[in-house]
């Protein structure tokens, strides 16, 4: 059986390492904004090479709070329109209309699966007051002609990096190319906790003040409350665990590439087919591997048959779900036909050799 993600034993390489820190943490008394998390906030911030790093719940949250800061900081308005690729993780939207601003829903590039530089220029309008560039995969979607589309129409720049912690664009990481940036350390994440855990990095100093106010009940003095806020903490246990892992992000994305290397050079199927790698292709760090078919669903039963375990990302497109009632008669056809045939195959830094190998003979044995 080859697993998806092996989640246990992607963690268990840090046993010794992580019973420690639930001793210190329990040998402190102290769960919640204290050394871990301070600390932790440090270390990534100077890894991503940002000025301020908020810790927060999760991503969900670190993307809502970034734009609930623009609003509060009057940078942005209810109903303002803000451009975000229709292809990406509904956590993306949520955090838009959870703020009552408008998602301008963008078609992704077909070969690259990148929300399209020409599309965003088609979306504008006098409304439009923000980008959300999803690095969706572990790819970096930002590119120099997204970064003149912004500048010409001075558009905010929120990057949602759930999925592309260690992503590189030239000299420069993901998570520092725009105003603000949203991680998530989802457990099956590059960077991942043992439970929930997010944080924003940005170089702006009333963005980051106003985000850990907002986070902390919209208080930066207790018992004294500047914003309606809410609760968005990254605990200390989660900090202490993603202290430990940090350091090994690099070699675990390096490892993850190799794998890649291996699918693209040797799966080789008259119905399958590759995203474009062309662009920004050696600073993917492969959260995902996806490949597209037309024959999807029978693909994904063929390789459960030979012990394989794959993933859908997504089945039903955001403007297809039930939530987003209001667009689902939207003809989105670029976006519905990558949730129509793509399959994410199994990748990570604990999977081996052999087995990558036994899944390209699987896929390449897949009947015509
Ligand atoms: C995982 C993910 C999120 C949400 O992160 P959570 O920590 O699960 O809230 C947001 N956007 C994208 C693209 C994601 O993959």
């Amino acid at each position: 059986m080859i697993e998806f993600l092996d989640l246990k034993k992607v963690n268990n390489r840090f046993r010794k390492e992580m019973d420690e820190a639930v001793g210190r943490v329990l040998d402190s008394g102290w769960y919640l904004l204290g050394k871990e998390s301070r600390a932790f906030e440090e270390e990534y911030k100077r890894f991503i090479g940002t000025n301020y790093c908020i810790g927060c719940a999760n991503g969900l949250d670190a993307l809502t709070l970034i734009l609930r800061a623009w609003m509060e900081m009057g940078l942005l308005k209810v109903g303002d329109e803000v451009i975000v690729p229709a292809n990406t993780y509904i956590a993306s939207i949520l955090a838009i209309t959870e703020n009552k601003l408008t998602p301008i829903l963008v078609e992704p590039n077909p070969s690259t699966l990148q929300i399209d530089p020409d599309n965003i220029r088609r979306a504008l309008t006098p409304s439009t007051k923000a980008l959300m560039v999803v690095h969706l995969y572990g790819r970096c979607a930002w590119s120099e002609e997204i970064e003149e589309i912004t500048n010409e129409n001075r558009l905010l720049v929120i990057e949602d990096n759930a999925q592309a912690h260690g992503c590189k664009f030239g000299n420069r990481l993901t998570g520092s190319l725009g105003h603000a940036a949203a991680h998530s350390f989802y457990p099956g994440k590059n960077l991942g906790a043992l439970g929930d855990g997010g944080a924003v990095t940005t170089n702006d100093p009333t963005l980051a003040e106003t985000i850990r106010s907002l986070a902390n009940y919209g208080s930066s003095q207790k018992y004294v409350f500047d914003y309606q806020g809410r609760n968005s903490r990254l605990d200390e246990l989660q900090a202490a665990f993603l202290r430990i892992k940090l350091p090994h992000l690099v070699t675990d994305n390096e490892r993850r590439k190799e794998i890649a290397k291996m699918y693209c050079d040797n799966i080789k199927h008259p119905d399958i087919t590759f995203p474009s790698l062309h662009v920004n292709k050696d600073s993917h760090v492969w959260h995902l591997f996806p490949i597209l078919s037309c024959r999807r669903d029978e693909l994904q039963e063929y390789l459960a048959t030979k012990g394989i375990k794959t993933l859908v990302h997504y089945p039903i497109p955001p403007h297809r779900q039930k939530c987003y009632k209001e667009w689902n008669d939207l003809s989105i056809p670029v976006t519905e036909m990558i949730h129509a045939r793509e399959l994410s195959l199994p990748i990570s830094p604990v999977l081996s050799n052999e087995e990558a190998t036994t899944v390209i003979s699987a896929i390449n044995s897949f009947p015509i």
